[in-house]
């Protein structure tokens, strides 16, 4: 079947139109991309959220009954709000060389690109298929792909080998931290501040928490370092705090987060049942012999998988090859990567455009990335038609 063909900047300009800030349905888009797939004679699977108002796309170029090749990439964009725009940053507008519009770099640049290479991939007869998986509510912690993912292996092939278009400058990127956030609730006992005896501090609980967490943060520290990593440990920071009532109350409540960037190989589960022992045996025995309904809620709020290829990486070895380099990095931020890799897909992660201008006003992405990461998917489609071994 003959679809239609765009350029990737012409795609760019279509889907940074559709407002896909994580709050909002991204529905408009999947269906302009189904559409699109359709007119080049391919199903699109969708993988809905709960509610119906959002979905995965996943789509097969090529025998869909191989184990293929996945371009990973999130359809959600962060919000503009309180953000100074140059211009509207749903309206993509060039100057000098450069593409400016909210999700160019993060990651609609990549998304494009993958739909300006799929008639490309059709004009070639694949021996390797080549899978779109394309979610929602990555900004807000990787969410939506979780359900797509569980899919593989049954409704989908499992990949041979995903490859996550997050903004790289097309670097080869084969490990980042896991953003892990906990929820802490701290619930004391009211009452008047000159009766203080009557009452249980949640403030002052929160304090002795906030002691066990710079205690456990110093450990982070103090592990073997990987230099890799900037900064080269696994970082703990108290992000929030909120409590009490008012300044002549002894206050009830008081409500704590904190964030762990863990390295590959950090223990989550043992950070965690670190403060839940410190709280069980140091805190909450004292609150309870003042008021028995205290207590100390601890909770993880959402969690990424740190992502560490491994050696000898199918994945890795690819990506090098269709980037024609041979060096491989890693970063901070985290990507679904970490998820896809601990699902049993190998996982790299390579896109176009700079992390530097993620999330910013008047985000931009270079042509010359988009240019460069063309020049991959066309790599990718050579080798997926010979459907040789990496080499
Ligand atoms: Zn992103």
């Amino acid at each position: 079947m003959q679809g239609p063909s765009y350029s990737a900047t012409e795609l760019l300009a279509r889907l940074v139109h559709f407002d896909t800030t994580s709050h909002r349905s991204n529905m408009p888009l999947v269906r302009f991309v189904e559409d699109y797939l359709a007119q080049h004679g391919i199903a699109s699977q969708l993988v809905p959220s709960e509610d119906g108002a959002k979905a995965s796309l996943y789509a097969t170029i090529g025998p869909a009954a191989i184990a293929g090749v996945a371009l990973s990439g999130h359809t959600d964009v962060v919000p503009v709000e309180g953000q100074t725009w140059s211009s509207d940053p749903f309206v993509l507008a060039e100057r000098n060389g450069r593409l400016f519009g909210r999700g160019t770099a993060d990651m609609k640049g990549f998304l494009a690109c993958v739909l300006a290479a799929v008639p490309r991939y059709l004009q070639r007869k694949l021996a390797v298929p080549i899978h779109l998986a394309f979610s929602y509510d990555e900004e807000v912690g990787c969410l939506g792909v979780r359900p797509l993912i569980a899919e593989l292996g049954g409704r989908f092939v499992r990949p041979r080998v995903v490859i996550v278009g997050e903004p790289t400058s097309m670097s080869v990127v084969d490990a980042h931290k896991g953003p892990v956030r906990w929820h802490v609730h701290i619930t004391g006992r009211a009452a008047h501040s000159s009766m203080a005896p009557l009452g249980v501090n949640a403030i002052a609980v929160a304090g002795r928490l906030l002691a066990e967490l710079a205690r456990i943060e110093q450990e982070l520290m103090a592990k073997p370092r990987d230099e890799r990593f900037d900064p080269p440990y696994a970082t703990l920071q108290a992000t929030r705090i909120d409590g009490g009532t008012a300044t002549n109350i002894v206050p009830v409540s008081c409500r704590l987060d904190f964030d762990v960037r863990a390295l590959p190989g950090v223990d989550i589960a043992a950070i965690d049942r670190r403060l839940r022992d410190f709280a069980a045996t140091e805190c909450l025995p004292d609150m309870r012999k003042v008021a028995p309904e205290a207590g100390i809620d601890i909770a993880i709020a959402n969690e990424v998988p740190p992502f560490a290829s491994g050696s000898a990486s199918e994945a890795v070895e690819l990506a090098l090859f269709l980037a024609g380099q041979n060096e491989t990095y890693a970063v901070s931020y985290a990507t679904e990567a970490g998820l896809f890799q601990a699902a049993g897909s190998p996982a790299v992660v390579v896109g176009p455009g700079d992390i530097a201008q993620a999330h910013t006003a008047d985000e931009w992405i270079a042509e010359e990335q988009i240019d460069k990461c063309m020049a991959f998917l066309d790599r990718l489609g050579e080798w997926a038609e010979r459907g040789a071994p990496v080499h």
